[in-house]
């Protein structure tokens, strides 16, 4: 291992593309797919590939601590954590901790690059087929029950074992006959997950969960605001239903006072969000020791390298439309007909863009 390893470039290249649908959920609609790549160069000749979101104040962080790190031994990832993430200066939450996010898996990327082992195996090795559940079930105009319950079941013929819908951007009676036709789609044997995001208030959210107690459904995610820590306690008092959320939340202090709530029983992080590779799997350790499981927010690719990596990882999130986000990556991954997607065996964090996808994308910056 050389001792002189150090970065000499940082360089962020922003894409979007429209999505053929949009989609919307209990809060917000969303026509666009887009995405960072962040590329950090090293003295070595590797170059490492972390993902972000192209939003002004993400850039903006990120462009301040990419001078910083230019110089640097990018193997120092605890002390290049710890100097991004200085309170008083930059954090402790938001657009900073997603910049800071996105550096960090790049030098844990150049890192499995460095050793030549993907990083599942070079952190930990656990697993390589991670089960997975299909996210779909969104609001879209003349999407009626027959649409969502075909679309839902389609999942299933595809391979999903576990799928998620959407609930909260109609009245209650609503998403509750969403609820049920879905579940009638399905049948019994699959898991159902309904994802409020944050649009109920804790009363909202245990009246829908009461009247959709009878439809087995495997967690309840997001019923309320992240910070809305009594409201968590209240519904999951008031129903006992399974409650899930993090990915609204940053780094390991956040967690800690999600799990403090004794409320939440799946924790959500996103490692584009939370703090990168390095802080994700110290929310994973945590969550080990309260006896909870991770079940990560979006980015797939990225989450299967960390899910493979740890104990306590349950599922996956995939989403499955093409023109997607899978296709902005080089490797990724089919689902297997068993439910599970198979972790790539490539260096690094198999974060790589896809240049050929790319090139039809939009060029932000
Ligand atoms: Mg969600």
């Amino acid at each position: 291992m050389t001792s002189d390893l150090t970065i000499t470039a940082v360089e962020t290249r922003e894409y979007q593309w429209e999505r053929e649908t949009p989609i919307q959920n209990g809060l917000h609609t969303y026509t666009h797919h887009e995405i960072s790549f962040v590329e950090v160069q090293t003295s070595a000749g590797i170059t490492g590939y972390g993902i972000g979101r192209p939003r002004p104040g993400e850039r903006g962080f990120r462009n301040s601590f990419a001078k910083k790190l230019i110089g640097r031994d990018p193997l120092m990832t605890e002390a290049i954590w710890a100097d991004l993430w200085s309170p008083k200066l930059y954090g402790r939450r938001g657009q900073e901790t997603r910049a800071l996010s996105s550096l960090d898996m790049a030098l844990w990327d150049i890192r499995g690059k460095l050793a030549g082992l993907p990083l599942y195996r070079l952190v930990g090795g656990y697993r390589k087929d991670i089960p997975f559940y299909t996210a779909g079930g969104y609001y879209a105009p003349g999407k009626g029950l027959k649409e969502l319950a075909q679309e839902m079941a389609g999942y299933v013929e595809k391979g999903a074992r576990a799928v998620k819908m959407k609930v909260g951007a109609v009245e209650i009676p609503e998403d509750v006959a969403r609820v049920r036709a879905v579940r009638q789609a399905i049948g019994p044997d699959i898991k159902l997950m309904i994802d409020a995001n944050c649009a109920y208030r804790a009363y909202d959210a245990i009246s829908l969960a009461r009247r959709v107690e009878d439809q087995d459904i495997f967690w309840f995610e997001e019923p309320v605001q992240p910070d809305d820590y009594a409201g968590f306690r209240r519904i999951f008092e008031a129903t006992g239903m399974t409650l899930a959320t993090g990915e609204n939340e940053y780094t390991k202090h956040g967690f800690r006072d999600l799990i403090a709530t004794g409320a939440i029983s799946i924790l959500q992080p996103d490692a584009r969000y939370t703090g990168g590779v390095t802080e994700f799997l110290k929310i994973a350790a945590l969550a080990q020791a309260h006896g909870l499981d991770i079940c990560p927010h979006g980015d797939q690719l990225a989450h299967l390298s960390l899910l493979a990596a740890i104990p306590n990882a349950r599922m996956l999130e995939y989403y499955p439309k093409a023109p997607g986000m899978a296709d902005a990556f080089l490797h990724t991954r089919p689902v297997n007909a068993d439910g599970t997607i198979t972790v790539p065996e490539v260096p690094g964090m198999g974060l790589d863009p896809n240049p050929e996808f790319l090139r039809h994308a939009k060029r932000l910056a």
